[in-house]
């Protein structure tokens, strides 16, 4: 389980707001929050919490926090801002566990620090291993760091594992490399659920007139916003089949994605011998949290528990890939490899954005994206800064056009 002290990056999102409430219902301690903008629900946190670092994304922000803490007369922690605070709070010795629920590629550099501290990661942020995955599994595995994933497919699939996987296996040598090779010679594939999003079954021309306000009324999940609109592309699948294959070194051959809009089943794992293993519960994240700040032990839930007389059905279909080409570009990607996922990826962040700002239409948001991988020239072998640079082309490709 995890050590007490827990430094939560990206506290004031979506993500991080249910992480507190976890953390207030399993009585660990904060040693570190991290916002981004909104310093009023940050300043609130360090008042109920007490962390011993805040951080806030510019020296402005900070200041803004600090006088609000001030005025309030609340507990006032050592505050720091920008890049060097979020490394510093993703390594700090206090704290055990980090959990890193920034949103987008902002979230890599913290990650890859916490990986060369050796912290167990409690991962929310895809686009983490999305832009990072190679080089974050190599530092976690010679740094002795343990990753458990956040998402709830990935939190399924490595239940449906047993806990048995590369990155929480135990630091002893050779263990991964023996995690990796029985899950890839016990597993045939990796069967990812979706929701299919708040525009499943919208034909082109309802797609078409589809706005931002649409786009985020998820009939299921409570997200946030740039969460929210790759789930209505589907381009949130397709980070989570590359998620998947660096969590659990199994090729993109062999990881299918099936809508199942109750999203009551979150992940499944078909092994060799025909049998599949699903885990289910209600579509509420503070579950696969909790199993990522406790795991292995199981503690009693501080959400609801699954009635399935109340769900008459479950039911699976084939994803639109005709309406919904973002899956395919994040397959694509990924057979690509090298720097095209981290291209992709920013591609998708800046069309996400030109999306919410009303600039681009939802249709123009896979083109784009398409537009951006044709253009680019791959890095084989990237290293951070190629990763880094690949990302930054990506959003400059679609942000110019
Ligand atoms: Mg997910």
């Amino acid at each position: 389980m995890a050590s007490r002290g827990i430094a939560v990056l990206g506290s004031t999102g979506s993500i991080g707001i249910q992480t507190l409430q976890v953390i207030r219902h399993l009585g660990l301690t904060v040693e570190a929050l991290t916002g981004y903008n909104n310093m009023y629900a940050l300043a609130g946190q360090i008042s109920e919490f007490e962390p011993r670092l805040a951080v806030a994304a510019s020296a402005q922000k900070a200041m803004e926090l600090k006088k609000l803490l001030q005025e309030d007369g609340s507990w006032m922690p050592e505050i720091m801002y920008g890049m060097d605070g979020f490394k510093l709070a993703a390594t700090m010795g206090s704290a055990g566990t980090v959990v890193a629920a920034m949103s987008g590629v902002a979230g890599l550099e913290p990650v890859l620090a916490a990986a060369k501290a050796g912290k167990r990661i409690a991962l929310a942020n895809k686009e983490t291993l999305v832009v990072g995955g190679q080089l974050v599994c190599a530092l976690a595995e010679a740094h002795g760091a343990a990753i458990f994933p956040v998402d709830s497919e990935h939190s399924a699939i490595f239940q449906c594992l047993g806990g048995r996987t590369v990155t929480s296996a135990s630091t002893a040598k050779g263990a991964a490399a023996e995690a990796a090779r029985q899950v890839g010679a016990t597993v045939r594939r990796l069967i990812l659920t979706a929701s299919g999003g708040p525009f499943r079954g919208y034909t082109k021309e309802q797609l078409a007139e589809a706005g931002p306000k649409e786009a985020l009324a998820h009939p299921v999940w409570h997200m946030g916003k740039k969460v929210t609109i790759d789930s209505a592309t589907l381009m949130n699948k397709g980070l989570e089949v590359i998620e998947a294959h660096w969590l659990f070194q199994i090729p993109a051959t062999r990881i299918q994605v099936v809508v199942h809009p109750q999203s009551i089943v979150h992940s499944m794992v078909e092994f060799v011998d025909g049998t599949v293993i699903a885990q289910m519960g209600l579509p509420d994240m503070r579950q696969p949290i909790q199993t990522a700040l406790t795991w292995p032990r199981r503690m009693k839930s501080c959400g609801g528990y699954l009635d399935f007389s109340k769900h008459g059905q479950l039911t699976f279909e084939e994803p639109d890939h005709v309406n919904f080409p973002c899956l395919k570009l994040a397959y694509e990607a990924l057979k690509t490899g090298g720097s095209m996922p981290a291209l992709m990826n920013g591609a998708n962040e800046s069309a996400v954005e030109a999306f919410l700002a009303g600039k681009i239409k939802f249709s123009d948001i896979p083109r784009r994206i398409s537009r951006a991988m044709e253009a680019h020239k791959v890095t084989e072998k990237p290293k951070y800064s190629d990763l880094v640079a690949a990302c930054e082309e990506g959003m400059n490709a679609v942000a110019k056009k």
